[in-house]
């Protein structure tokens, strides 16, 4: 499986508008972070999970033009403020209709924010809107892609739930604050972590750094990359020294073989 890190930014991203901080000054491309998406190509199915504000950029980059599967993690609009721009990727696939997976909360979100193209019922009037199937799932509860089984894993985002997705080794778990013993139980010493570290300080609704290192010393996955990365994290350049070797901080345009 092919893994693409289209974005590991936090919701404003790096560097952020009208910040002057050394890790929005800095010109390493590496502390260039878009809004948190990842691209997996397994078994001849291209996944994209989390159409943020920057996917439309990200896809431009990347020559995505392709996408069979969205999965999608939480309605908070660095997660799906990319919705309107998918309509391109269903002209691109010859008006497949597109296939979005998302607990009930997400889906709620998304007909809410976006009843204009994806109205609760019944078909968009608006000019050019795609066709889009919209399967409800729930944590914990496999399902089948067009040629994937994929395990929805339970987080908690404060107050928010969140969707967290395993699949093959591959676990994606961003925008956590406490993930519940239930979801640290399907992580085995085989697999690549993604998760979600936002900063160095501690923040309401976020792993912080030392949250995200103590919950791979419980769960002991074989690799971790971090994502989600504010510009309060620090320099990517100093923050991978501050790691051990199992946990790399992603960057923007990093591609792992799992
Ligand atoms: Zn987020
Ligand atoms: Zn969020």
């Amino acid at each position: 499986m092919r893994v693409v890190f289209l974005g590991t930014g936090s919701s404003l991203g790096t560097p952020m508008i009208g910040c002057t901080c050394v890790v929005c000054r800095s010109d390493d491309p590496h502390d260039k972070r878009l809004r948190a998406s990842l691209y997996v190509e397994s078994r001849s199915e291209r996944i994209l999970i989390d159409p943020g504000p920057d996917f439309r950029a990200q896809c431009l980059h990347h020559g995505i033009t392709q996408i069979d599967t969205f999965l999608i993690t939480h309605p908070h609009r660095d997660h799906i403020g990319g919705l309107d721009d998918t309509r391109a990727v269903y002209y691109a696939m010859d008006k497949r209709p597109l296939q979005f997976y998302a607990e009930d909360f997400t889906l709620e979100g998304i007909f809410k924010y976006y009843d204009y193209l994806f109205p609760r019922e019944g078909n968009s009037h608006y000019h050019g809107a795609p066709q889009a199937r919209f399967q409800h799932i729930e944590a914990f509860r496999s399902f089948a892609t067009m040629k994937n089984k994929v395990i929805p894993l339970r987080g908690w985002h404060g107050s928010m739930p969140v969707t967290g997705f395993r699949i093959g080794r591959l676990i994606y778990l961003t925008d956590v604050k406490e993930v519940p013993a239930e979801t640290a139980a399907f992580i085995t010493p085989d697999d690549v972590l993604v998760l979600g570290a936002l900063q160095q300080q501690p923040h309401a609704i976020h792993f912080n750094l030392d949250e995200a290192l103590a919950f791979v010393e419980q769960t002991r996955p074989a690799q971790t990359f971090l994502t989600h990365i504010g510009h309060r994290m620090g320099k990517q350049a100093d923050l991978e020294a501050q790691l051990p070797a199992n946990v790399r901080p992603a960057y923007d345009g990093l591609v792992i073989e799992i």
